[in-house]
């Protein structure tokens, strides 16, 4: 493996061009980074937030974190817009996102240097990926808007005319991790504001700043102040008033399945719709028929991809034994091909992880491997000031040990082999979660047996991790319930709503017999 990791300095090259300038991000958030009606300022809870560059652990941003007082503001503040976005007709809406995607364009630049600057991504990521998935799906809700859809209405009583309206909820509130924070924040303001509602999203406090641009995108694109509003506070205090507020009528949710537990409780006590996309813990599965070259890449990209931090990315390759020992060796050969190195370098193929402590996490885990599996690749920390991990490839372990069963959240892939086809679905199906998985195999009745019998959101065959704004992303088990994306997405963030009109002008109504009997 090829590493350039920095060891010390903030700008290594590996191809010898000189690194971009950074994100001003204490120059551009100077106001503070809570965004409430409409403007930014700083938070009240007395407590500061540094955002880090993971990629020199430097602090390129501090700010005063959102305590209870500012979530109220915020809430009192997408209250106050609600009536007026909501009475808004979805034709004016639809213009308002078309004209978001085409800022959210025009700045495309901006938010990847302030993405990979937060997160560590490298560019070619946030600039192939992030930010042009978020103009797509900013593009897609503007469409969505204009297509709510319901029964048709009808004489079902004979009596009565029935029909659905399908209405706006109200206040909503929405907490999203680090791994993607502008994806995260699309997914969630999108569906949301679209629908007519508005909403108040806590992004990671360590990943505040494209969330706080795409506020910012949004009110140049003409969204009236107050339809979105950012707090950028920690999760047990902000995070969790904003979850228990009773004006807040619905939570969405992306995170750990821990963390969405609790959630989910506090949700409870004011009856909100909830909404929890959870971890994940993604088996890749290769048939005996599988094209394999295809499934090293595939494993290798899939596993890797924003440094293995993906609630998708594939964690347990299962192959079958003809081909396991080829894989083995073929993803190990190409992982060690991998560069790591500065985010920001045309050469990189991956940054850092989100942060030295979550690096650190990772790292126990494949230590802890160390006693129970064999580590093939990867497994050593790198020298120097940057959180970084190399590709790892773990084999040996049992199904039961942690490597296969809990999430690593890292560039971690743990790869087993598996006898026949029953094992090789019963092995994907056996962890607590279900959110996404993939299933390799030239044969049509074995990847068409892999879609129906596999319990996970999404099923990929013959290629793992591709998202698009059309189709639904969200887990089966322990990784939650609801979905992004798509329209289902979007229906989730409405209340349907009978309405029944009488049709007879009677007075005395015949059900009335139940009251009355012959009176
Ligand atoms: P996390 O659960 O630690 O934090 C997620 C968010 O919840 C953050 O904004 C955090 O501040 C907030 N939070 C923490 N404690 C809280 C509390 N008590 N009450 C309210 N909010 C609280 O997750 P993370 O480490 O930021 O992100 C990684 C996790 O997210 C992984 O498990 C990953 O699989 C999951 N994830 C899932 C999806 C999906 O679509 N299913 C997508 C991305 C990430």
């Amino acid at each position: 493996m090829d590493t350039d990791t920095g060891q010390g300095t903030s700008t290594p090259a590996q191809d010898g061009t000189p690194a971009p300038d950074r994100f001003p991000a204490q120059d551009r958030f100077a106001a503070g980074a809570q965004y409430i009606a409409g403007r930014l300022r700083p938070g009240t809870s007395g407590r500061h937030q540094a955002v880090v560059d993971p990629a020199t652990g430097e602090t390129v941003y501090t700010y005063e974190l959102a305590g209870p007082a500012d979530v109220d503001a915020a809430v009192a503040a997408a209250g106050a817009a609600f009536p007026g976005w909501s009475g808004a007709t979805p034709g004016e809406r639809s213009d308002a996102l078309h004209r978001l995607a085409e800022v959210l364009a025009g700045r495309a630049e901006e938010f990847a240097q302030a993405e990979s600057l937060q997160c560590g991504k490298p560019l070619r990521l946030t600039r192939e990926f992030d930010v042009p998935g978020t103009v797509d799906n900013a593009a897609f809700f503007a469409g969505a808007a204009r297509h709510l859809q319901g029964t048709s209405a009808g004489e079902y009583s004979g009596d009565h005319t029935s029909y659905v309206r399908r209405e706006p909820i109200g206040v909503v509130g929405s907490i999203a991790p680090w791994n993607y924070p502008l994806q995260m924040a699309a997914w969630k303001i999108l569906p949301a504001i679209a629908a007519g509602n508005t909403i108040v999203l806590k992004p990671a406090e360590i990943t505040p700043l494209t969330s706080l641009l795409f506020a910012e995108a949004a009110k140049e694109a003409g969204i009236p102040d107050g339809v979105i509003n950012i707090v950028s506070g920690a999760g047990r205090d902000a995070g969790e008033h904003l979850v228990g507020h009773p004006d807040v009528v619905m939570t969405s949710f992306t995170g750990s399945t821990g963390v969405g537990k609790r959630v989910a409780e506090i949700a409870t006590r004011t009856v909100k719709r909830v909404h929890l996309e959870l971890g994940g813990k993604a088996p890749f599965v290769v048939f005996d028929d599988a094209d394999l070259e295809a499934a090293v890449h595939g494993a290798v990209a899939g596993s890797l991809i924003n440094s293995g931090q993906d609630c998708t990315a594939a964690t347990r390759a299962y192959v079958q034994r003809p081909l396991y020992d080829a894989f083995v060796a073929q993803v190990a050969a190409l992982m060690e091909t991998v560069r790591l190195g500065d985010p920001f370098h045309d050469g990189t193929d991956l940054g850092p992880l989100i942060s030295h402590v979550h690096r650190d996490r990772v790292a126990a885990f494949v230590e802890r491997a160390r006693g129970y599996a064999t580590i093939v690749t990867g497994g050593e920390t790198p020298r120097g000031d940057g959180a970084y991990y190399p590709p790892t490839l773990i084999a040996d372990a049992a199904q039961d040990s942690e490597a296969v069963q809990a999430e690593i959240f890292g560039p971690v892939l743990v790869v087993l082999p598996f006898d026949t086809d029953d094992d090789g679905i019963a092995l994907a199906n056996d962890t607590p979660y279900g959110l996404a998985a993939s299933a390799w195999s030239r044969d049509v009745y074995r990847t068409g047996r892999a879609t129906r019998e596999i319990k996970a959101g999404c099923v990929w065959i013959n290629d793992h991790i591709p998202i698009i704004s059309e189709m639904p992303h969200g887990g089966y088990k322990a990784s939650g319930s609801g979905k992004d994306m798509s329209a289902y997405s979007f229906e989730e963030y409405t209340q349907v709503k009978h309405v029944m009109y009488d049709n007879t002008a009677v007075a005395r109504k015949d059900w009335h017999r139940t009251i009355f009997g012959d009176r």
